[in-house]
């Protein structure tokens, strides 16, 4: 019987591996995949930014008809301002990001920026406009300078080296004897987390976007390393827009206002200090990483 079973089980086998893939490649374009459904409108004319606001007016949105997503979204990220986002898995924090990245349209109410709807201005400016940071950044098997350099043709060696250094790079790509150089991915030289998230800030600070989207950026990072991210993002974002969404609230919690997110509503918002005075959902999850990380210091001891 075992004999029988045993072709069954390397099926099992290269389905788990084959499954496994399909879902690598999801998550890979969980952001960055364009469904072909948004379009631009004829003529459509370039955003203008002079007052980078990110505004949701009433946002009701869902994948499919039969399920809503977003019950009717409502805040506004003044120009320079940080905002976060918190809540449950599925609570709809990155369906926020990829409407205001023009995956998708509304089904009612209204995205904008700085008052502009992104549905009448073309597609290409709000991109242009906009920088991400995603948890895995994708890197391709290329050498570093040209994933920092990725998607902006026209970028010198002088702007790929500042924002080397202003991703805190540029000392690790500095001590490798290839420099900008060097083959990384696949065939090249295997980076980490940290790294990679780092040629991600860098990649952006080639953009030099006015508005950022951080889509849980450090959260696949160990808390060292998520610690030093998080400070070169604080340093990147400090003259910018930015919208940070984030599963573990310590790393949000200096942020001007922290959106709280349930079932795709706004449960809750304030800072950290109104949020935990509420005493409300944001109060209890915090309560509970707060003990969680308690523990699991003792048990690194
Ligand atoms: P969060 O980022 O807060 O964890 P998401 O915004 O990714 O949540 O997802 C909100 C809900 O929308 C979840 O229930 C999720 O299953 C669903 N969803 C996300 N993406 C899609 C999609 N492409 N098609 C259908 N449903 C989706
Ligand atoms: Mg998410």
């Amino acid at each position: 019987l075992t004999q029988l079973f045993r072709p069954l089980d390397m099926l099992g086998m290269v389905y788990r591996t084959i499954r496994q893939g399909l879902i690598d490649m999801a998550a890979m374009f969980r952001l960055i995949d364009m469904p072909v459904e948004v379009a631009d409108a004829p003529g459509a004319p370039a955003l203008i930014i002079r007052e980078p606001r990110v505004t949701f007016d009433n946002v009701v949105f869902g994948y499919d008809p039969d399920r809503t997503i977003l019950h009717g979204l409502s805040f506004e990220v003044p120009a320079g301002g940080h905002v976060a986002i918190v809540g449950p898995s599925g609570a709809g924090k990155s369906t926020i990001a990829r409407l205001l990245f023009r995956f998708y349209d509304p089904w009612q109410g209204r995205v904008l920026i700085d008052g502009q709807d992104i549905r009448e201005v073309s597609q290409e400016s709000v991109r242009a406009a906009i920088g991400i940071v995603p948890q895995d950044s994708v890197l391709f098997n290329d050498t570093i300078g040209y994933n920092i350099a990725y998607g902006h043709d026209g970028a010198t060696q002088e702007q790929v080296v500042a924002a080397a250094r202003g991703a805190a790079i540029l000392p690790f790509v500095e001590r490798l004897p290839q420099g900008f150089d060097t083959e990384v991915g696949e065939r090249g030289l295997k980076l980490s987390g940290g790294e990679k998230q780092r040629v991600a800030i860098a990649r952006t600070l080639v953009k030099d976007p006015p508005i950022l989207l951080l889509d849980e950026a450090t959260s696949a990072l160990d808390s060292r390393t998520e610690r030093d991210i998080l400070a070169t993002l604080h340093r990147v974002s400090a003259h910018r827009t930015s919208i940070s969404i984030a599963h573990r609230l310590s790393t949000i919690a200096d942020a001007d206002t922290i959106l709280v997110m349930e079932a795709g509503q706004l449960a809750e918002q304030g800072s950290h200090a109104d949020l935990l005075r509420r005493d409300g959902l944001y109060a209890e999850m915090w309560a509970r990483q707060q003990a969680e990380s308690t523990v699991q210091a003792e048990a690194a001891e």
